[in-house]
């Protein structure tokens, strides 16, 4: 469930996004287009903007793409020789810009400014390379290739044969890898092919804006899960929660929860496993009633705020969450990293529908407090963490207010 929420987030969401965007863009086409002289500058100035935050912000691929799209409007707008050159080979140039742009879905953001920069622009002179070999290829064995395959193809189905792998290529990816970056370059994908079969259904300074925008979104919402989200567990770090503080009333209750006996789990299990089991946790806590509000405070602690809400009303939410924990059998992922740790640990069997799979549980303790009149956030906060003191010296797996 999970994985399909965090796939509607970064894949779906932002497509659809873009696509009712680009609707309003054509619905309103007749209030923007008085503006067209200065929109026809937009993109240098977008892209460039874009380029810039993506290489401070360590999105080299999205840095790249900026200006090569910077690259490619200059030559769509000027009347020098050398753009004269590269418009007339139009096919060759959509085919291997598809390419590139595809496998940027592929590589790793590294600095520009190093080898890998070197690197990468060799991969792009191969990648538009390759979208004039490919129609060389096609224009001398055509009729061959017709003749001799096994199923009914066409010349142009040939010709467009790599594009249609691209689109397939980064659309998987973009889904199985669902991130904002992934989706921003099958966005770009799909705005190259689209406009090359479509070339007047939109002035190209809308569509390369709308990419500029569609980058630098990304980058602001990226930047952001990087500085407000834990990256083990998916869940709000211990900043976001600092910031939640600023908003929130007089009224409020918080509670403090921590795995027990974690550190013997560890030693038992191994590190990796006690970091999928941190996640799985995670997972459960996030699905706390009552409005909770779940952070990862830092290692294996957790906190929860409820704005509004006095300790005595939130007690039965958090029953839910320690019993939904203390009954969850977490089946452990037999993979390379923890296949070692799995062999040497006892795990407990389950015989239920994981019966043969090796399974683990663990148990949480949680210590509640309500804010006081006059109370800081950090003095509600250490009450709550001396009741899960209590909580742990009563014999853990419980919870004190
Ligand atoms: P108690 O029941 O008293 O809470 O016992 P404990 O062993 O859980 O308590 P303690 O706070 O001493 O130990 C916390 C352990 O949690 C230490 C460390 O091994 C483990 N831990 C903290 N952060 C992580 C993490 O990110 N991943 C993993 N795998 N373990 C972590
Ligand atoms: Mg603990
Ligand atoms: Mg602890």
């Amino acid at each position: 469930m999970s994985s399909f929420l965090h796939g509607c987030r970064y894949f779906i969401l932002p497509l659809l996004i873009t696509f009712i965007a680009l609707i309003l863009i054509q619905v309103t086409e007749a209030s923007w287009q008085i503006w067209y002289a200065i929109i026809a500058q937009l993109p240098y100035w977008l892209l460039s903007i874009a380029a810039a935050m993506a290489l401070q912000f360590n999105r080299s691929r999205l840095a790249c793409l900026a200006l090569l799209l910077v690259a490619f409007y200059m030559s769509k707008q000027s009347s020098a020789q050398v753009f004269t050159m590269v418009n007339n080979h139009t096919d060759e140039l959509f085919i291997g810009g598809a390419i590139v742009i595809s496998w940027f879905a592929f590589i790793k953001d590294r600095g520009l400014v190093s080898s890998h920069g070197i690197l990468r622009a060799l991969g792009i002179m191969i990648g538009l390379g390759l979208g004039f070999i490919w129609l060389e290829v096609i224009e001398r064995f055509q009729a061959e290739i017709i003749e001799k395959s096994p199923v009914n193809v066409t010349s142009q189905t040939l010709t467009l044969a790599p594009i249609i792998c691209c689109l397939i290529l980064v659309f998987f990816r973009a889904m199985w890898r669902a991130n904002l970056v992934n989706t921003a370059i099958l966005t770009t994908l799909g705005i190259w092919v689209f406009y090359y079969f479509q070339p007047d259904a939109f002035p190209l300074a809308v569509l390369l804006s709308s990419l500029a925008v569609i980058y630098l979104f990304t980058i602001l919402i990226d930047s952001y899960f990087l500085a407000y989200r834990d990256e083990l567990t998916g869940l709000a770090s211990r900043r976001a929660l600092y910031n939640l503080v600023l908003s929130l009333g007089r009224k409020y209750s918080v509670a403090m929860l921590d795995i027990d006996h974690f550190k013997k789990f560890n030693d038992t299990y191994g590190h990796d496993v006690g970091d999928q089991v941190l996640k799985l946790v995670a997972a459960k806590m996030a699905q706390v009633s009552g409005g909770g509000k779940v952070f990862r405070y830092g290692g294996e602690e957790f906190t929860i705020v409820f704005p509004r809400k006095n300790a005595q009303t939130i007690l039965d939410d958090l029953e839910d969450v320690r019993e939904s924990i203390e009954d969850y059998s977490i089946v452990l992922r037999e993979d390379k990293r923890t296949k070692k740790s799995n062999s040497q640990a006892k795990a407990r069997r389950s015989k239920s529908k994981n019966a043969g799979k090796k399974t683990v549980s663990v148990t949480i303790s949680i210590g509640v407090a309500e804010r006081h009149s006059g109370e800081s956030f950090d003095q509600a906060l250490k009450r709550a963490d001396q009741a899960l003191y209590r909580a742990k010296k009563r014999g853990r797996n419980q919870i004190c207010i």
